[in-house]
């Protein structure tokens, strides 16, 4: 009987030339694992005219996991029924700077912090459309003292954040620092919203989480504007520990903090829910360096190494992540992303030798 039951959806473009190698890697450990692979259907194919095919919906729920390549085409429907199906709601994006990549920082030394994502609300509903049929809810914009709908042709999209969606968030963002603090960081969250200019669905997520802070008189708490939130991330990174961001802030913030801790190819996240997580790589789907066997398989890896952490492979978590250190410590078989030649299986086997 295997232990665990892990989905893998290995994406589109070059994504699938990280996620084969990654698996095949954990499969050689011998955990147990048994690798299910839900149909996803052939690119931009509409199947089953559903959103989602009910073959693969069945085998995400019967997984404990699913470990997702990155989604262009035809695997974005499985995205949007492990995130909104599955109700993951913690995007968490860890940045950690491993000696031997390529950051830009002078002193990347000591960075390592998580940003938590909420992962479902905010600009992520996909609520547009256009100004002119705003007319009839007649709302009119407090700076400009005008009817929205008479601003001429142009579009609208909704904003929303909702108290239950970001309590949820943030308690998993203090429990977090909470768990970090016991292996020896600060225990601070640091939660950062645009709420001058959005009072109402901004300060809510600014109010609900000082609420929420209250309870956690352990941790630390420190609240800021976004602008000024991205301004201390480049500056300061070490002093961060865990992050709390709405959605798109999140979104775009994380990839700078992938930049920060040495590039896309770097970057893991895992998403998770109160009864399901799935595990992919911050970047998308490298389409120019497509079959070439140089993606870098670090980012899915470690994403890899969240779920080992997620399961309760603990260990083998940490010794994947001891031998990748050893290998960037080394620098013999780094991708061109990170400043080397080898290609992206080399670098898997060569971090397979050290475990
Ligand atoms: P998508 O639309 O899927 O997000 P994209 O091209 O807009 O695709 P990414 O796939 O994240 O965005 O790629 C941005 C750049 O970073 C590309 O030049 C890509 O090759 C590079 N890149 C992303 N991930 C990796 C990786 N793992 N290893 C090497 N290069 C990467």
């Amino acid at each position: 009987m295997p232990e665990s039951r892990v989905a893998v959806i290995e994406g589109d473009d070059a994504s699938p030339e990280a996620v084969k190698p990654t698996v095949e890697m954990i499969d050689n450990m011998n955990l147990g694992i048994e690798w299910v692979y839900p149909p996803v259907g052939a690119q931009g194919e509409a199947l089953h005219n559903s959103i989602f095919p009910e073959e693969a919906r069945q085998l995400i729920d019967e997984s404990d996991t699913t470990l997702f390549g990155a989604a262009s085409g035809k695997s974005a429907f499985a995205l949007v029924y492990l995130r909104w199906g599955k109700q993951t709601y913690a995007n968490v994006r860890p940045t950690r700077f491993m000696p031997g990549c390529q950051s830009p920082l002078a002193q990347p030394e000591g960075v390592d912090f998580v940003i938590v994502r909420e992962n479902l609300e905010d600009m992520y509903l996909m609520v547009e459309g256009a100004i002119e049929s705003l007319a009839p809810a007649d709302l009119v914009s407090p700076i400009l003292q005008k009817k929205v709908a008479e601003l001429g042709p142009g579009k609208y999209a909704v904003k929303v954040i909702t108290e239950a969606g970001t309590e949820r968030v943030a308690r998993y963002a203090f429990e977090l620092a909470r768990r970090r603090k016991t292996g020896g960081r600060p225990g601070k969250v640091t939660v950062a919203s645009k709420y001058n200019m959005l009072p109402q669905s901004d300060g809510l997520f600014r109010d609900v989480t000082a609420r929420v802070a209250e309870s956690y008189t352990d941790i630390d708490f420190e609240m800021m504007i976004v602008d000024n939130f991205a301004h201390y991330l480049v500056r300061s990174p070490q002093e961060l520990d865990v992050v709390l961001l709405p959605n798109l802030y999140g979104d775009i913030l994380s990839d700078a903090a992938a930049g920060l801790g040495g590039g896309l190819g770097l970057a893991p996240s895992g998403a998770y829910g109160d009864d399901y997580a799935y595990f992919e790589a911050v970047h998308g789907t490298a389409p120019d360096i497509v079959g070439r066997n140089i993606i870098n398989p670090t980012a899915t890896m470690l994403s890899a190494t969240m779920m080992l952490d997620y399961l309760g492979f603990k260990e083998e978590a940490q010794r994947i992540e001891a031998a990748m250190a050893a290998v960037y410590r080394e620098g013999r078989f780094l991708t061109p992303d990170q400043g080397g030649t080898a290609r992206t299986t080399d670098f898997v086997k060569a971090v397979e030798g050290k475990l």
